[in-house]
């Protein structure tokens, strides 16, 4: 594996260097490495750990504080009739080849983009056609240069069992979006009954992909965010869509992508409804929103992209698909979001798989008055001649529609009730009024869907950076792991003792606050920049007589003098966003 490789300067190759660094300082790291290893699964340390956090409480900040998203948390495992409804154990394949001579599997269009062919064009082929370009582009196993045996598909989901019958099968979930609509009525009870809303799932989810190499981009067991957004298709409006209305989406269309260009174009909100690019109010809301997310976590506005999805690249449940993708060092362009109208898809194949209703009553603003066919058995006549079968008979009747039955006698003058002849003098058939108060209809879903682990990997590699020859990890104020390191200048004379308690201060005020006292401060300020700690409180012998402390940018490297009892106020202030740095006091020149 590539991210194997050491590399100690920061000249390298980024990916290269951004992974040697995250096994370095405890960020991230392949799994199970004391048993050699298993690709596609990650291990987040200390440092990562918090930063998964920070990035997943970013994301929360704005769609479950700010829009009002409800949250909910169901199971990894699924009982295998859930993906059988959702049609993923149809359509959750990959083209795999399997090299002749090593037997190592690799997935086909991986393989043929790595030619030239683009993942769209790869996407729509047969597998006859898979096979003909492997062999025209002479494409051989990367391991050993051996022979492709015949593309196959490939379900890249996690099967297992339920509990010891073997006949009961369940599955790891690829996505989250199922336990939203598998709980859709309990969900709706517990949002008043009113539409529109939207409940997001973040948590693991499972893909057993063929060849996992691009570390955290591509893994087996990732954190999925799953926003699944439930609207009437009669009302679909968005009633925050101002909010957004100006927002700029740089999209690449589908009509650029068939001319094989890959220029964006420039729209905002606004415009690509007009111009109906995008169909749903909600859904370019949501885009609007992930675009903003991204740049929260530090990948600038002209780092993204979102990409239309031609007819055969879209998920199976999908009307109109949208991936919102960030620019990376080794990797191009990828995916950290995906967002997809899945009209009334899931719920649809629910409702006829489990047999539940699963749509939402809606009542008509005025009543309307309907007229009805009605079928009436005659007793008297059906009685005499069906005798005790009569009321079964008239049971049969009253299951078929009216209309059926009035066809059948105006025609032939008589109906068939499963075995029964029914003729038109032993039934009368009638007109009747109703009011009709409402309808039941099944709600429309846009989903935006994120991939955590992508996320965290986009905001670490844009956090990177390397000043004075050294690492620098320049995290947004926000999602920095570490907000404050405390550090005596020396660890004797009452310096420590002084520092623990300026530590203890902040800690106490909710601050994610170290102590460090190892090695000279100058090598402590290394360490803290690479660890991205956005602020160095420094207790030096100053501090002993006026109870004041050196405060240092991580970014900057630039200091400010302040006093000990004003540095919860002036900390609250600056990770809040109302100070920047220079704000803080007069900066002390070196
Ligand atoms: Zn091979």
């Amino acid at each position: 594996m590539s991210t194997e490789a050491k590399c100690s300067k920061p000249a390298c190759d980024k990916f290269t260097a951004i992974n040697e660094l995250a096994k370095r300082r405890g960020f991230f790291w392949p799994s199970f490495e004391i048993y050699g290893g298993s690709g596609g699964f990650v291990t987040y340390g200390p440092l990562g750990t918090r930063l998964k956090q920070n990035v997943e409480a970013k994301l929360r900040e704005i769609f479950v504080k700010k829009i009002g998203i409800y949250e909910m948390e169901s199971s990894v495992i699924a009982p295998g009739k859930v993906f059988e409804a959702s049609g993923h154990v149809d359509h959750f394949k990959e083209p795999m080849v399997e090299c002749q001579n090593c037997h190592h599997r690799f997935r086909a269009d991986h393989l043929l983009e790595e030619k030239g062919i683009s993942s769209a064009e790869a996407e729509k082929m047969s597998l006859d056609e898979i096979a003909q370009e492997i062999e025209k582009h002479v494409v051989v196993c990367p391991d050993c240069g051996g022979k492709f045996g015949a593309p196959t598909r490939y379900l890249t989901m996690f099967e297992t069992t339920i509990g010891p019958y073997a006949g009961s099968v369940g599955y790891g979930r690829p996505e989250a979006a199922q336990n939203i609509f598998v709980e859709f009525n309990r969900l709706f009870i517990a949002a008043r009954e009113r539409l529109p809303f939207g409940t997001i799932q973040l948590g693991h989810a499972l893909r057993n992909e063929i060849s996992p190499r691009q570390g955290l981009i591509r893994l087996r067991e990732f954190t999925i965010a799953d926003l699944e957004f439930f609207f009437d298709p009669e009302e679909p409006g968005c009633n925050v869509l101002k909010e957004v209305e100006n927002e700029v989406l740089p999209i690449l269309l589908c009509e650029t992508r068939l001319k094989e260009c890959e220029d964006t174009t420039d729209l905002t909100v606004r415009e690509a409804l007009d111009r109906k690019i995008i169909r749903s109010e909600w859904q370019a809301f949501f885009m609007a929103m992930a675009k903003r997310l991204l740049i929260e976590l530090g990948v600038p506005a002209e780092k993204q992209r979102f990409i239309e999805k031609l007819t055969w690249e879209k998920a199976h449940y999908s009307s109109q698909s949208f991936d919102q993708e960030v620019l990376v060092d080794r990797w191009g362009w990828i995916e950290v979001s995906g967002h997809a109208y899945r009209t009334d898809y899931d719920l649809s194949c629910h409702m006829k798989a489990s047999g539940v209703d699963l749509t939402v009553y809606k009542e008509f603003a005025t009543p309307v008055e309907q007229e009805e066919l009605t079928v009436k058995p005659l007793m008297a006549k059906l009685g005499p001649v069906y005798k005790g079968e009569a009321a079964k008979v008239a049971a049969l009747l009253a299951k078929v529609p009216a209309q059926e039955v009035a066809d059948a006698m105006q025609k032939q003058g008589f109906y068939m009730a499963g075995n029964y002849q029914v003729f038109k003098e032993q039934v009368e058939i009638g007109k009747q009024k109703t009011i009709v108060r409402g309808t039941r209809f099944i709600p429309h879903v846009v989903e935006p869907s994120f991939g955590s682990d992508r996320l965290f990997y986009v905001a670490f590699e844009y956090a990177y950076g390397v000043k004075d020859n050294r690492v620098v990890m320049s995290f947004p104020r926000n999602i920095a792991p570490i907000q404050v390191g405390v550090y005596p200048l020396m660890s004797k004379d009452g310096l420590d003792t002084k520092a623990v308690e300026v530590q203890r201060l902040l800690a106490n005020e909710g601050f994610m606050v170290e102590y460090d006292e190892t090695g000279s401060i100058g090598r402590r300020y290394a360490r803290a920049d690479e660890a991205g700690v956005q602020l160095g409180i420094t207790i030096d012998y100053d501090s002993l007589t006026d109870d004041t402390v050196t405060i240092r940018d991580r970014d900057s490297w630039q200091q400010v003098r302040g006093a000990i009892n004003d540095l919860p106020k002036l900390l609250h202030e600056y990770f809040e966003g109302k100070k920047n740095f220079e704000q803080m006091g007069d900066i002390i020149k070196s």
